[in-house]
């Protein structure tokens, strides 16, 4: 069965998309830990992360170094913490996370409960941002 991300970028399930190119989407996490959480994916469907090809790996990484700025730019932060966890979602993901200090980055903390305007609003700087 496909994984809910790969659901989403079949266009099968709404998500608010930041980015996206020929092998990679990036979009808000829905449940984030900081405004402009974003989740970094390839397409193509693989669960753990270190069992993608070498190319899809590096460039995943390389699609999450272009839009790591764009978030910086409409979120004030100091920086974008970067992680992977992956024991909820089987579809290797990167989290990018506007963060002021190390307790950003704990996903212990809280999750931000946003409404679908406020996510709307957030992707929608975000991919201007992007956009240049
Ligand atoms: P993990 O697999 O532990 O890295 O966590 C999966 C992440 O995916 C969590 O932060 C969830 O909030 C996020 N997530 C799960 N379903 C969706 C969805 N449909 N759209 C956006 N983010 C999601």
């Amino acid at each position: 069965m496909a994984s809910i991300f790969t659901k989403i970028v079949n266009g099968d399930i709404p998500s608010y998309k930041i980015a996206e190119d020929e092998n990679y989407y990036a979009f808000l996490d829905i449940n984030p830990l900081a405004k402009g959480h974003t989740l970094v994916i390839p397409k193509k469907e693989v669960d753990y992360i270190f069992d993608i090809g070498e190319e899809l790996y590096k460039g995943l990484f390389a699609f999450a170094r272009k839009v790591a700025p764009a978030i910086e730019k409409v979120i004030p932060c100091k920086r974008i913490g970067l992680t992977v966890i992956g024991l909820e979602v089987p579809h290797a993901h990167i989290h990018l996370i506007p963060i002021n200090s190390i307790y950003d980055m704990d996903f212990k903390q809280p999750k931000l409960k946003l409404e679908d305007t406020e996510f709307k609003a957030i992707a929608e700087s975000i991919r201007k941002a992007y956009a240049g």
